[in-house]
């Protein structure tokens, strides 16, 4: 919990957290997708046979996946992953029963609708989207035109059409949130949190405080029976798992933030430094052996023939180029460079189709 250190002095009068506490806290909620879809590929490319299936449902997975962490958060920390990151609550715009500003129940189920039904339906929107305006380019949209496809054609181009114009909308509508809450106009940084009365609030001495008891509770109170203790074994293991997530998931995602960073276009210049060696120097050339074959004074003539070569072979031990059937022939006698004498064979021999022409 050390980043509520923060804001231990601050009390209730600043709860309102600035624009860049909201902005980060949104960027961090979007780096666990990525992360689990890697995960899903590096798994499934290890096995395809086996866990190629996992690829290709790896969007709903991680909708499985985000729906259990989040409920887990909202109903622990009033707040999801990224929020309880930064040290942020959910709070209810309108007193409830109990007077104060917990979250009631529709409005934590509606939390989870935003934070994880509608980011899926939206990606979804978004490949449905790609995927129609790359057939209408290639013309394949209209490539079937039956009677019957003729109501679904046209309900594509539609889409295709007004998509973008709903996009920006939608985006729009985010933009001036941001601007009225930057200017304190308004309390909520989001339509959706306005429209179901919520708004986010850092967390404050006393949340901590109560936070940091709960923790410290014994899971399983002394003198039981033993048939109560076994009964609270899974109630143990939820809060054991609990603090798992409450403290390991943290580092995780500061980790993919750090990968994430280094693996940035705005870092490449600087890993490309680091990770890339220098191109070694190339590798000198092997001294004529005092009795070997002389070199001819032309590069195009043959050590061997010392005529123009034709089918020019080069010699992987020594890097010089003969003839093919010169070279072919002197190592079946000889076994060895004619010109340096190291150690060779045929299978070193390369044919060389610079003399091909197309
Ligand atoms: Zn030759």
């Amino acid at each position: 919990m050390a980043e509520f250190a923060a804001h231990l002095n601050q009390g209730t009068l600043n709860a309102q957290p600035t624009i860049f506490e909201i902005v980060a806290q949104e960027s961090m909620a979007s780096v666990l997708r990525p992360a689990v879809i890697y995960a899903l590929k590096v798994l499934a490319s290890s096995n395809p046979d086996r866990w190629g299936w996992i690829w290709r449902f790896g969007d709903e997975l991680h909708l499985c996946l985000e729906y259990i962490l989040q409920s887990h958060y909202l109903r622990n920390f009033e707040g999801s992953i990224s929020e309880h990151f930064y040290g942020l609550k959910r709070v209810s715009r309108t007193p409830n029963n109990n007077a104060d500003d917990k979250l009631s129940s529709l409005q934590r189920y509606l939390s989870l609708l935003m934070l994880v039904v509608l980011p899926y339906a939206k990606l979804k929107l978004d490949q449905l989207f790609e995927r129609l305006r790359e057939e209408y380019v290639t013309g394949s949209l209209s490539s079937h035109p039956a009677r019957k496809r003729l109501y679904f054609l046209h309900l594509k181009r539609i889409f295709i059409y007004l998509y973008p114009f709903l996009h920006c909308a939608w985006e729009s509508i985010f933009l001036c949130y941001y601007m009225l809450y930057i200017f304190r106009v308004s309390g909520v940084h989001s339509p959706l949190l306005h429209i179901v009365g919520i708004s986010l609030q850092r967390f404050t001495q006393r949340d901590i405080v109560v936070h940091n008891l709960q923790r410290s509770l014994p899971t399983v109170p002394y003198r039981q029976t033993m048939v109560k203790q076994i009964l609270a074994i899974p109630c143990s293991v939820t809060r054991l798992l609990s603090s798992l997530l409450a403290n390991g998931l943290p580092i995780a995602v500061f980790s993919l933030k750090f990968i994430e960073w280094w693996y940035s276009s705005d870092n490449r210049s600087t890993v490309q430094s680091v990770m890339q060696l220098p191109v070694p120097s190339p590798p000198t050339q092997p001294k004529p052996a005092q009795h070997g074959a002389q070199l001819p004074p032309h590069p195009a003539q043959c050590p061997l023939c010392k005529r123009v070569r034709t089918n020019p072979t080069a010699l992987s031990s020594s890097g010089y180029v003969f003839c093919y059937p010169c070279i072919h022939k002197y190592l079946n006698q000889h076994g060895c460079c004619p010109v340096t004498h190291l150690p060779s064979a045929s299978k070193q021999l390369v044919r060389l189709y610079v003399d091909i022409v197309n």
